[in-house]
């Protein structure tokens, strides 16, 4: 099977992947590579489903309480003035769940944030500032 996240769950799993912020049982929680949206991140199932209806239980309630850790500690750290999560998949064909915290100050704060995609590249970080959030993250998560 060709899919780039069953790929990204090895290499995970095999090597230190800096993004890493935390492992949960049927789960990673992972620093976006972008932080266009302060606090971007995304969850990714570590088995290779298509559809949430699809995971059999109890992974399934397992996962969604992994997701729902993942929102508590984005917001109790970031304090967006809501949590956008969007799971489509259309792309990749394996679970995952971007977590968009959006705050007061955007001006598209109504619109859909995939809507600003072509901006994300340019919201790259380094090294050090991926670091310091996945640090103060970590500490949260406790
Ligand atoms: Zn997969």
């Amino acid at each position: 099977m060709n899919c780039a996240l069953c790929e990204r769950v090895k290499s995970i799993q095999a090597e230190n992947y800096p993004y890493l912020i935390h492992e949960f049982p049927h789960s990673y929680l992972l620093l976006g590579e972008h932080q266009y949206y302060r606090g971007y991140c995304v969850l990714v199932s570590k088995s290779h489903h298509k559809e949430m209806a699809d995971i059999p239980s109890p992974e399934r309630e397992e996962i969604f309480q992994e997701m729902m850790t993942s929102s508590s500690l984005i917001q109790k750290v970031f304090k967006p003035k809501k949590m956008n999560l969007s799971s489509l998949g259309n792309v990749v064909e394996h679970l995952h769940w971007h977590f968009f915290p959006r705050y007061e100050d955007d001006v598209n704060f109504k619109n859909p944030p995939w809507l600003q995609m072509s901006q994300f590249d340019d919201a790259k970080i380094t090294p050090e500032e991926r670091d310091k959030i996945i640090e103060i993250l970590q500490l949260e998560i406790l």
